[in-house]
């Protein structure tokens, strides 16, 4: 069996470089100068086929598609909200599918919801993917197509700045981010690059459950802007809703988001909440939460609970939601109650989740057979 074609969508200024030395394509010191010009066609016009490239000579164009690819993955199926919602159902390969969900009306102009892994490692009990056992990480190149597959269905590729739906990233869905930095980390620096896709590292935000060890790397790899799953004040609750505070418990977190690199009042931290009803949502709690961010520069989005089948908790009611949200309001955080979006088609937050699951190679050669 031949290996499958090098996809170069996905890679890095300094991998495509390298690929293209690699398999003979142009010489060290051509090296830079072909890939910018396929960097461009690629990332910027969004090009999935080499002969269309019309400032490379013809034998060259033949030589890529030969050795290399720039095929997406495949969409699965594509659901659109009443509200305007799309999400995508993505094969990376076979038994390997992630949803990713395009939010209309968030950040400047729409947000792109990407997953990092499919399934999750990680069991916080109000998450539906987090019932789903982890498949595998994605690659940079499998984190960089959700981008660009929402560019080709919006159709936006070359689109000014100003006339983008595409403004904002988020990595809320499936999965842990920082459990997969390398890879999200090589995805933002292709994401974020002027001469592509062009979405500049403060409209991209990075949301964990609180991987201590990895905040400040993060921070310094990326620039991302940061979010933090709380969704409890004290860790008795924390370690039933979020078990990793069992790690690394609501101290050792607020002392590594303290020093989160570039925190400032421009950045601030943003806090997520999940409003679960006579579990976390009482007036005590909220007041809990002001002491528990006092000094830190941070916004805090109350995220009222989606619920998924066979949920085990119910949504905080509207005026819980209201309460809770004034106090923590009136000490001075911005503390917005995130509309659901999407629920009709099980894409708002927490409701991801795929049929994919982990089999073992033996059957998955079998299945292929
Ligand atoms: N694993 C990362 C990012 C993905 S989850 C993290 O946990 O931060 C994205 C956000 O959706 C998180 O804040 C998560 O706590 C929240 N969420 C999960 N399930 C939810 C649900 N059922 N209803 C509302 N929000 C949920
Ligand atoms: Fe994983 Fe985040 Fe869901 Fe927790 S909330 S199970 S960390 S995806």
């Amino acid at each position: 069996m031949t290996a499958a074609p090098l996809n170069l969508a996905g890679l890095t200024r300094a991998q495509l470089s390298a690929a293209l030395v690699d398999a003979g394509v142009a010489t060290p010191a051509q090296a830079r100068m072909r890939g910018a010009q396929l960097w461009g066609w690629v990332h910027h016009h969004g090009l999935t086929d080499f002969a269309a490239m019309s400032n490379i000579a013809k034998e060259t164009r033949a030589a890529l598609a030969e050795r290399f690819t720039l095929a997406r993955p495949e969409i699965v199926e594509r659901l659109q909200s009443t509200d305007g919602t799309i999400k995508w159902l993505i094969r990376f390969a076979p038994g390997v599918e992630a949803e990713t969900v395009y939010i209309p009306g968030v950040g400047r102009a729409g947000a792109l919801c990407v997953s990092s892994q499919v399934g999750c490692t990680l069991n916080c009990t109000f998450c539906h993917t987090g019932t789903q056992a982890l498949v595998r990480n994605l690659s940079a190149a499998e984190i960089i197509a959700q981008a660009q597959i929402a560019r080709d269905d919006l159709g936006e590729w070359n689109a000014a700045e100003g006339e983008r739906r595409l403004s904002n990233i988020v990595f809320m869905g499936m999965g842990e981010p920082l459990y997969n930095l390398d890879a999200v980390s090589d995805a933002l620096d292709v994401i974020s690059d002027n001469e592509g896709i062009a979405i500049s590292r403060r409209r991209v935000t990075v949301s964990t459950s609180g991987v201590v060890p990895k905040l400040t790397e993060l921070g310094e790899r990326t620039s991302a802007m940061l979010a933090i799953s709380l969704h409890a004040t004290n860790d008795e609750l924390r370690d039933e809703l979020v078990p990793l505070n069992r790690r690394y418990p609501i101290a050792e977190l607020m002392a590594a988001i303290r020093a989160y690199p570039g925190l400032s009042n421009a950045r601030r931290v943003t806090f997520e909440y999940v409003m679960l009803k006579g579990v976390n949502d009482s007036p005590a709690e909220a007041r809990a939460l002001v002491r528990l961010l006092a000094g830190v520069p941070a916004k805090i989005n109350l995220i009222p609970f989606n619920p998924w089948p066979g949920s085990p908790y119910e949504c905080s009611d509207r005026a819980a939601i209201e309460t809770f949200a004034a106090i923590v309001n009136r000490a001075g955080y911005a503390s917005p109650v995130r509309t659901p979006r999407g629920r009709d088609i099980l894409a708002a937050c927490g409701q991801l989740r795929t049929e994919s699951a982990k089999v073992r190679a033996s059957a998955r050669r079998v299945e292929a057979a």
